[in-house]
C-alpha cells in the first residue's frame, strides 16, 4: 500500500460572495510525497492540469475537484461535512489503486498551460483598488495566470463570471490552496463586450451556458428525446453534449452528473 493514512483532516466553508448557500472544502495531509503519482494522474483524468510554483496536479473525482500536493490534498466542494470526510477516503482508495497500477498506465508530463497574463489584465477592471489583496491588476492577473488566486478576488468581475461558479479552498492557514469553478451564462446587461473569462488555466470546470441547460434537464430526469424536445435541437447533438459534460465533470454516468448539479445548485 502505497498511502495507509491521513492527518490534520480539516473540513471548513468555502464559497463565493454572495453565496447563500454553504458548501464545504476538505484538506489534509499525508505522510508520502505524492508527486510520483503526478504523472499517473495526469495521463488518467481527463481535464487534469498538472502546474508548477508550487508543484501540484487539479483534478475532477466524482465530480469534485481535486488538488495534490507534495504532501497536502484539498478538495471541494461538497454538499455537508460528513459528505466531505468521507470523500477523503474515497480519494485515498483511488491513489493507493493507481499506485498499484502504474506498470499497466501510460504516465503524462504535459503541464498546463498558462492564460497569456496580458489577456486577463484586458478583462479587469485597471483600478489598481488592491481590494483582491495585490498591488495592482497587473499582480493580480499574472496570479490568475498561474491558477494561485480565484477570479472572485476581484469584485470588479466576480459578479459577471460566477454566481455561485467559483469556490475558493483555503488552507488551514488562510491561504487560497485551489479553486474550482464552472462559467454560468452571463446577465443580457453583461453579455457583449468583455468576454466572460474561461475556466482553462484558472481552475477546473468550465460549461458552456448550453452544457449547463442540458445539465439542469438531465438533472431532473429528462432523458435524450426529452432533452432534444425542450431545447428543439437534435438528439445527436444532446447526446455529444453530454458526453462533453460526463467528460468535463470527469463522471462515468448521467447519475454522477445529476449529483454533480444538484452539489451547485443547478439542479
Ligand atoms: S481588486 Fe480587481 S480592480 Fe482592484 S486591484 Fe485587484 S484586480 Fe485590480
Amino acid at each position: 500500500m502505497f498511502l495507509c493514512s491521513y492527518k490534520n483532516l480539516s473540513v471548513t466553508r468555502v464559497g463565493v460572495r454572495n453565496d447563500p448557500g454553504p458548501q464545504w472544502g476538505a484538506r489534509f495531509d499525508l505522510d508520502q510525497d505524492l508527486r510520483p503519482l503526478f504523472p499517473y494522474v495526469n495521463g488518467q483524468f481527463s481535464g487534469a492540469k498538472l502546474r508548477d510554483q508550487p508543484e501540484r496536479i487539479q483534478f475532477v473525482l466524482d465530480g469534485v475537484g481535486c488538488t495534490l500536493y507534495n504532501t497536502e490534498v484539498v478538495a471541494a466542494p461538497f454538499g455537508d461535512q460528513k459528505q466531505a470526510q468521507r470523500f477523503v477516503d474515497r480519494i485515498v482508495a483511488t491513489l493507493n489503486e493507481l499506485y498499484e497500477r502504474r506498470d499497466s498506465l501510460r504516465p503524462s508530463y504535459r503541464k498546463a498551460k498558462e492564460l497569456p497574463v496580458l489577456a486577463l489584465y484586458r478583462l479587469l477592471p485597471k483600478t489598481n483598488c488592491r481590494e483582491c489583496g495585490l498591488p495592482s491588476c497587473l499582480a493580480f492577473a499574472g496570479a490568475l495566470s498561474r491558477g494561485a488566486t480565484s477570479p472572485d478576488r476581484c469584485r470588479g468581475i466576480s459578479n459577471p463570471l460566477s454566481h455561485h461558479a467559483v469556490y475558493p479552498v483555503y488552507d488551514r492557514d488562510g491561504n487560497l490552496a485551489s479553486t474550482l469553478e464552472i462559467e454560468l451564462p452571463l446577465p443580457p446587461d453583461k453579455q457583449g463586450g468583455t468576454p466572460p473569462l474561461t475556466a482553462g488555466g484558472v481552475t477546473g470546470i468550465s460549461l458552456t451556458p448550453r452544457e449547463i441547460e442540458v445539465l439542469r434537464l438531465l438533472a431532473r430526469g429528462a432523458t435524450n428525446p426529452q432533452i432534444s424536445a425542450a431545447l428543439a435541437v437534435s438528439r445527436h447533438t444532446v447526446k455529444s453534449h453530454v458526453t462533453h459534460i460526463l467528460d468535463k465533470l470527469g463522471v462515468q454516468d448521467r447519475t454522477a452528473a445529476a449529483v454533480w448539479a444538484s452539489r451547485q445548485n443547478l439542479a
